[in-house]
């Protein structure tokens, strides 16, 4: 017969090495729930349980817990701007200028030396002019907003000019010409799916043409015989018939891509040199920054803008302005930019990461380190690659072993290709490292 002989006393669990760490992820009062109900379940049960099985329980309740929760995870999928993950992790620095400002009051929208009421967006706009050669900057929330705000101040009841080869739905199931019906603005497509040129612009002009837009394809690619309108003719068109030329840039890179071995994108400052009214994109694509939606443009414009009610309900609060005032900063050189993990990621050389992936073969036979390639993600430059060392782990189980390792503490999120799992290192922080080692040493060879 069984002996009951009682249960684990609750300090015990709760100072288990299996247990506590869940603290900082679902706080002391769900440890203390979990364990209650564990130890109810053993008590109702008169089972003998070693303590060792009892806190395992009380862990896997709180893993369930912890998963629903906000959390960190490990991206080894090797997309550097992953929209399910975060899109742009954020500079450290960043954070640090952020919490400086946020912990306690700030000059947020107080000038100092007049002692009164300032402007909420001036530091942020004088670093993006300088950046973009803009004359003024506002901020929103997302790019999408910011899109919503120059339709909504420009075009209510009037034309929109769209080239048909440019009416994107970008993730999320945001349209271009939805956006524009909201605002009771009327698209007016030109062109054929694969050409068009700016004299099917200026045949479709009106006297109820309020705004010539051009926009970002962003996730798809048209090849062969094609044309398109190129921004500096739009702006052109634009001061001779006297509408305003808008640009939704979408990935906001503030720096020619070829020097990271990617495709030319086309920059933000060069918009503006092509004489382009407003440029609109996001603060977490390229720029690798928080979510927020930038609109540069002529001061004119920028201040119908400011005018408009909906920025009020589309603006950034202090800890989103600092870390984007910040992550421009950053911007300002090759090398502070390293400080932004996106451009870190993308200049790891394929030596570097190869030379990582050594501890990782040494946890686990069954590991060999292949090359691969990264993709960019978040929306932008949908065939850009970048050359790549992954982990892959051979398994006749590729998706229980995907799964297993999205169950780690800190869950790590891997790529199942051709049947084995690889694990990027271009995605996977230096500093992660050991926790991917220790990781995959614990699965079964
Ligand atoms: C990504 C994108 C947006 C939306 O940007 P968010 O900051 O995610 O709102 C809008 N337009 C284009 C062209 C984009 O690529």
């Amino acid at each position: 017969m069984n002996v009951f002989r009682g249960v684990p006393a609750v300090h015990t669990l709760l100072e288990h090495p299996s247990v506590a760490p869940y603290e900082s992820l679902v706080g002391r009062d769900a440890l203390r729930a979990a364990v209650s109900a564990e130890l109810d379940r053993v008590r109702l049960r008169r089972a003998d349980e070693p303590p060792e099985l009892v806190a395992q329980h009380v862990a896997e309740r709180l893993e369930a817990l912890a998963a629903r929760s906000l959390r960190s995870v490990i991206n080894a999928t090797g997309t550097l701007l992953h929209t399910n993950l975060g899109r742009a992790p954020l500079a450290h620095e960043a954070f640090a200028a952020a919490r400086a400002v946020s912990e306690g009051y700030s000059n947020l929208e107080y000038d100092l030396l007049a002692g009164e009421r300032g402007s909420r967006y001036e530091r942020a706009s004088a670093i993006l002019c300088d950046l973009t050669g803009a004359q003024d900057a506002v901020v929103v929330n997302n790019c999408a907003a910011a899109v919503l705000l120059i339709v909504d101040t420009f075009a209510r009841g009037g034309e929109v000019i769209v080239a048909r080869n440019q009416l994107v739905e970008i993730g999320g199931g945001f349209r271009l010409p939805d956006v524009l019906a909201r605002s009771g603005a009327r698209l007016v497509e030109v062109g054929s799916t694969n050409k068009v040129y700016v004299r099917d612009v200026e045949a479709a002009l009106s006297p109820r043409t309020a705004l010539l837009m051009r926009s970002h394809r962003s996730n798809f690619t048209i090849e062969g015989f094609v044309h398109d309108v190129g921004g500096g003719e739009l702006a052109q068109l634009g001061a001779r018939v006297g509408v305003p030329v808008v640009e939704d840039l979408g990935s906001g890179a503030l720096v020619d891509l070829r020097e990271y071995g990617l495709p030319h994108e086309r920059t933000v400052q060069e918009a503006i040199r092509d004489g382009v009214g407003l440029v609109a994109f996001s603060g977490d694509k390229l720029l690798g920054g928080p979510q927020a939606g930038i609109i540069v443009g002529s001061r004119a414009l920028v201040a119908r803008l400011r005018s408009n009610p909906l920025v009020r309900a589309l603006r950034v609060d202090k800890v989103t302005l600092a870390l984007l005032a910040q992550t421009l900063h950053l911007h300002r050189s090759a090398q502070t930019r390293t400080a932004i993990p996106f451009y870190r990621m993308l200049a790891a050389t394929t030596d570097e990461l190869r030379e990582r992936a050594r501890s990782y073969l040494l946890a686990h036979p069954g590991a060999s380190a292949v090359a691969c390639e990264s993709t960019v993600g978040g929306g932008t430059l949908p065939h850009a690659r970048v050359p790549s060392i992954a982990v892959a782990l051979a398994t006749p189980f590729p998706d229980a072993l995907a799964e297993a390792l999205r169950r780690e503490r800190v869950p790590i999120v891997a790529r199942v290709t051709d049947g084995a799992v690889l694990l990027d290192l271009r995605t996977i922080a230096p500093s992660e490292d050991h926790l991917v080692v220790a990781a995959i040493a614990r699965l079964d060879a």
